[in-house]
């Protein structure tokens, strides 16, 4: 439920209307704008009388909130949300490329690649260091000992970094970490949401294989309702019938996106594809579909890389990508931060 306050609201009757939604076990969630106040109410709404609430004088209008989804909702809270990540923004007219190998493989790849997508405008690191492979026998990912270099390419380079959480077992480890990924594999991982809820570090949380928008939300609600609202969605493509692509990029999730939720929304089109070649059309697709950001796979060597080779882009491809996204941002009145 949404109670919209008059501009003109005596500030004692609204102080009292906030106690009694307290008082009955529901959670403020308060957008305040220039020229109104949001009261956002969370958790069982169906007791309350609206005609009752309607009549108070400081009361402007209240509408139920129909989805399912309420903290993520854009009825809750109007405004873009901005999450900051080491003074990078994502949200508003700001646009972030991060970008990085898809598993971190030894120190000196790391480095390297970290060094060349700085060099051409990435302003946040990304390396795997935990995972989510579909086969047993395929690379793990370097575990802890990835992690370490990953942090050692963060202090040597100054970029933040990006890394998938799989297990809240390792959530000791990620002190260091800028944001928690959520994989793909385990958007509907409720207790793994749960714990990452409870952090107060910026999670990315990525579209499972072949889930909704709706169930995304509903994820994106978990780690809310824990009290941490700083979320990026990353739409990376959906399972459908076409095999000519690892998976088929939802472009219209953006602008739907954007409708129905406050939070920011970034692109992956190197999941989304799997195929190099198809990165830069697909980044550029998404800018005009008004993303707020890309996440890339890049390697110096993707013919040797242990993992998602072929979707991955060599630095100076990645380079070329970032200026064909420099063309195209002013037109949709974004700004990169330029370092
Ligand atoms: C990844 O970012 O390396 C990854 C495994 O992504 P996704 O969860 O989207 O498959
Ligand atoms: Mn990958």
């Amino acid at each position: 439920m949404v109670i919209t306050i008059k501009s003109n609201a005596d500030k004692k009757q609204f102080e009292n209307l906030l106690n009694w939604i307290e008082s009955v076990g529901l959670q403020i969630n308060l957008s305040e704008g220039e020229n109104y106040t949001v009261v956002g109410l969370v958790g069982d709404t169906s007791l309350v009388d609206i005609s009752l609430l309607r009549s108070l004088d400081i009361v402007d209008s209240i509408v139920r909130i129909q989805e399912p989804y309420k903290s993520a909702n854009r009825k809750f809270h109007p405004e873009d949300s901005i999450i900051d990540v080491g003074g990078h923004k994502f949200g508003g007219n700001h646009f972030q490329i991060i970008a990085g190998p898809c598993s971190i493989e030894s120190y000196d790849q790391v480095l390297a690649i970290a060094k060349a997508v700085k060099q051409a405008g990435a302003t946040i690191l990304r390396g795997g260091a935990f995972k989510p492979r579909s086969s047993p026998y395929s690379f793990q990912g370097l575990g802890i000992e990835g992690l370490k270099m990953l942090v050692e390419a963060k202090r040597q380079t100054g970029l933040p970094i990006i890394t998938e959480l799989m297990s809240e077992n390792f959530l000791p480890y990620f002190d260091d970490v800028d944001i928690i990924q959520i994989g793909a594999r385990n958007m509907q991982n409720f207790d793994l949401l749960k714990a990452v809820g409870k952090t107060r570090k910026p999670i990315l949380l990525k579209r499972g294989l072949a889930n909704t928008i709706e169930e995304w939300l509903m994820s994106a609600e978990y780690i809310m309702a824990g009290g941490n609202s700083q979320i990026i969605l990353c739409e990376r493509g959906i399972r459908t019938f076409e095999p000519y692509t690892r998976n088929t990029l939802d472009l219209s999730a953006i602008p739907i996106l954007k409708e129905k939720t406050h939070l920011p929304v970034i692109v992956d089109p190197s999941h989304a594809s799997g195929l190099s070649r198809l990165v830069k059309p697909l980044s550029l697709a998404s800018v005009g579909a008004g993303a707020d950001g890309l996440i890339i796979e890049v390697h110096n060597n993707p013919e040797c890389a242990l993992c998602d080779g072929a979707q991955s882009l060599r630095p100076e491809q990645f380079d070329d990508l970032v200026k064909a996204v420099d063309i195209m941002l002013p037109i949709v009145n974004k700004e990169r931060d330029k370092e």
